[in-house]
């Protein structure tokens, strides 16, 4: 089963590795960090995740139940622990929730949504046939969720990013050859029919601190393993983390690179951050990205460049405005000659700077665009 994962904006924790998915609740009241207790709880359920693949030569999801299980029995502050989890498995798809987590299984004519907080300890459940739409799982913010957002907000190969959670498209690839903007998680639904209100709005997924991405704990090293990932060549962590090479803390665990492990490695890149739109709607900088009114024109897009299409009521958006490029560790902008031009404001920084058309500059974390009458923040923990 091959599942397309998209991230649902938010301020939790969701995190995609080797095709399971799981969300962490972030129920602190600050933004997330490396040291928030998110993080951690995160670290320990994919170091089970690992484990439990270990002991299994198919995958069922019942050796990561038991695991689980005995280690939140273990936990004096179990309730604390609030995460979901689906993985998909030779029998059908597995489903761990605990705490106020909700999960939506949706096929043809069939709907069911599972909560978390229903079950005396955890919701255990292999679900076979796996649903043959979508599975999705969310942390409960206020009333759960129990219908699916509409596709192609925006994708998570493997890694970890913030976000409220995460859906599996199975099957088919939905067409969707450009990323529309949409306001939020759900914004005007196009599903009408369970007759609720669409879900309130969330804010922007990241403020000022540094939230983690990570390329996800693979087992291997084999700088092959995923043949759509980039390969670059980085430090790791005593964790195994692939970073930034002039990071001083690993960005996905929070500890400090030691200089001994300063032996170049390739790997599979991670995502170097995320690109914040003004509305709060946010993209994964996993690719290329080419933006505009009508991105699809570039022919960088199909290539290796996604498509944001970005509407603009100032009318000052060109069809094929700018690019964004990512090259090695930086995140680098572009403006492809676009009428009004694309404005750099770094960070800290009062006014705007004019990009100087087909000249790639590097993006600094915390910098601005301005494309248009449209405001995009570069949001990166590989910062230096
Ligand atoms: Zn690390």
């Amino acid at each position: 089963m091959t599942a397309r994962v998209e991230v649902v904006p938010g301020r939790h924790l969701v995190a995609s590795v080797d095709g399971v998915v799981v969300v962490v609740a972030h129920r602190d009241s600050t933004t997330l960090t490396a040291e928030s207790e998110a993080v951690a709880v995160l670290d320990k359920v994919l170091e089970m995740v690992a484990e439990a693949a270990s002991r299994e030569t198919r995958r069922t999801g019942r050796a990561f139940a038991r695991l689980a299980s005995t280690w939140l029995m273990g936990r004096e502050d179990e309730e604390r622990v609030e995460f979901g989890m689906l993985t998909p498995g030779t029998r059908g798809l597995a489903v761990f929730l605990h705490g106020r987590v909700t999960a939506v299984l949706e096929g043809e004519g069939y709907r069911e949504v599972l909560h978390g907080r229903d079950a005396g300890f955890s919701v255990d459940r292999v679900v076979s046939p796996a649903p043959g739409r979508a599975a999705a799982v969310f942390v409960d913010d206020g009333e759960p969720r129990d219908s699916l957002p509409r596709a192609g907000v925006w994708s998570l190969r493997d890694g970890r990013v913030p976000g409220s959670g995460a859906v599996m498209w199975m099957g088919d690839k939905p067409d969707t050859p450009a990323r529309e903007v949409r306001a939020g998680p759900g914004g005007r639904s196009s599903r009408a029919e369970t007759g609720r209100p669409p879900p309130r709005r969330n804010p922007p997924p990241m403020g000022q601190d540094r939230a983690n991405f990570d390329s996800g704990s693979r087992r291997t090293s084999a700088p092959d393993a995923s043949p759509t990932g980039i390969i670059v060549h980085g430090f790791k962590c005593a964790r195994g983390h692939l970073n930034d090479p002039r990071v001083s803390f690993c960005v996905a665990c929070g500890i400090r690179m030691e200089q001994l492990t300063c032996v170049l490695t390739a790997g599979v890149r991670p995502p170097l951050g995320v690109l914040l739109l003004d509305d709060g709607s946010s993209y994964v900088l996993d690719s290329d990205l080419v933006i505009g009114r009508e991105p699809e024109r570039s022919r960088q897009v199909g290539r290796d460049a996604q498509a944001i299409r970005i509407p603009d009521a100032s009318g000052g958006m060109s069809r094929v405005h700018a690019e964004i490029r990512l090259l090695e560790w930086d995140v680098l902008v572009l403006d492809r000659g676009s009428a009004n031009g694309t404005h750099i404001r770094p960070p800290g920084r009062p006014d705007w700077v004019r990009a100087a058309p087909g000249h790639p500059t590097v993006l600094e974390p915390g910098s601005q665009l301005l494309l248009g009458g449209r405001v995009f923040t570069f949001d990166s923990p590989h910062g230096r």
